[in-house]
């Protein structure tokens, strides 16, 4: 059991900041009961424990898999401790539970120095093979269960964009060539997408990981931060007291709107069946998106204006999203889900909100529309990286095949309403002269 110990005496136990109890009526839901209520969580999940448990040894066999291929590398040994640290993001039992403090503490502080009205919350792993993430509410703080097996997906997906960080940021002609040939990185993305689809176990053998040194291993763990940073943020997004509105206004939030998002248990994630569903789901993840990239501006996570890294990092959890959601469109007969929107339209939207100077941000959210830049961004700045990433994941996360495999074969009966939609004015967009 020392593995749960580990978890139990570990889910993010720092207050956040800026929150304080409040002298009202209702008594504020304090960290040990949104412990409890995670606890609760995964006591009702049948195997719960013995799956976490096997979560954690997989970690380990990462982090030792990192180690064995650092001792090969010529002058690896002298890497082999700053490998080992939680911020390595290089697997390990007790790393993974001190990433998950780290990055729930920082999203706290700067989610604080929002006007949003984020909750208090407590992260806790949910052993789940499946790449997502998800929320409920315990008294008036909310839980966050990040899944073992979208924390693993995106240290490869992750591990895989720093390969090309040269690439990245040079010029698009010189893309194909790749600092590493096409092929590895490839396969590395479409391992991830088959082993995602088919709800194996990412860390499994063989283990994929990369060892980067250098400019090239800062992004990697600047990128991961951000990466599981955005997850959390995005999943506080749902529960928050107010959006984002035009002109750098904060609109309260329309909880009518939240309904298919938020829920009080994990047994209460509800099915929604009609349109008007439909169109509040996609509207909650489109807040929650925002919301997300509102958080990631503030300090700690960021002064305003992010690096690359941060942009890119942030936005590797929708481009992981997009390959499997294309991939199941073309080569499944699976209905896609009502939850969320046309993945590409939430990739392209982080890159905006985080990519772009302060300017263009704010054309973003001005309420009437101003003159936008018509230069492409200069090259190696977070505009132009992400707008490579995106570019990148086309090709890597096999998007672009699949989307024309799937829309040849039609989405008809198996995309939401507003997924059919969005794809056709995209799909009329294109054939423009
Ligand atoms: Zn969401």
């Amino acid at each position: 059991m020392l593995a749960f110990d580990l978890v139990r005496a570990s889910i993010h136990p720092d207050e956040p900041t800026g929150q304080d109890d409040g002298d009202g009526p209702i008594p504020r839901t304090h960290h040990s009961d949104l412990r409890d209520a995670y606890l609760d969580a995964l006591d009702l999940l049948e195997g719960g424990l013995s799956a976490l448990t096997a979560d954690l040894a997989a970690e380990d066999a990462v982090q030792a898999a990192f180690q064995r291929d650092l001792a090969l590398a010529p002058n690896g040994a002298r890497w082999a401790s700053s490998f080992a640290e939680p911020l390595a993001f290089a697997g390990g039992a007790r790393q993974l539970v001190r990433q998950v403090e780290v990055c729930a503490s920082a999203v706290a502080a700067s989610a604080a120095r929002t006007p949003a009205g984020i909750p208090r919350f407590a992260c806790g792993l949910w052993p789940d093979p499946r790449p997502a993430a998800r929320s409920f509410a315990a008294g008036d703080g909310v839980v966050v269960l990040l899944n073992t097996g979208l924390l693993a997906a995106l240290r490869i997906v992750v591990q895989t964009v720093a390969a090309s960080i040269r690439t990245l940021r040079e010029l698009p002609e010189r893309w194909v060539d790749g600092d590493l040939p096409l092929g590895y990185q490839s396969g590395a993305m479409s391992d991830v997408l088959e082993r995602c689809q088919t709800g194996r176990d990412v860390r499994a053998e063989p283990i994929q990981i990369s060892i980067h040194t250098g400019g090239a291993d800062l992004f990697r763990r600047h990128a991961m931060l951000s990466a599981y940073c955005q997850v959390i943020a995005h999943e506080l997004g749902h529960w928050a007291q107010r959006r984002p509105g035009p002109d750098d206004t904060w609109l309260d939030d329309n909880p009518d709107f939240q309904r298919a998002a938020r829920v009080t248990s994990p047994a209460q994630w509800a099915q929604p069946i009609d349109e008007v569903d439909e169109l509040a789901t996609a509207n909650s993840e489109n807040h929650a998106d925002a919301i997300a990239c509102e958080i990631q501006t503030r300090p700690p996570l960021g002064p305003g204006y992010p690096s690359p890294s941060q942009v890119i990092g942030a936005m590797a959890p929708w481009a992981l999203h997009s390959g499997l959601w294309w991939a199941a469109a073309a080569h499944t007969d699976k209905h896609l889900g009502w939850t969320h929107p046309y993945p590409e339209i939430r990739l392209g939207l982080t890159a905006l909100r985080l990519g772009q100077p302060a300017s263009e941000l704010a054309n973003l959210r001005a309420s009437r529309p101003r003159p936008v830049a018509t230069e492409p961004p200069a090259p190696g700045t977070p505009a132009d990286m992400a707008l490579k990433f995106q570019a990148w994941s086309e090709v890597m996360l096999d998007i672009a095949a699949n989307r024309q495999v799937a829309l040849d074969r039609g989405l008809e009966s198996r995309a939401s309403t507003w997924d059919r939609f969005t794809i056709e004015v995209d799909r009329r967009l294109k054939e423009l002269p």
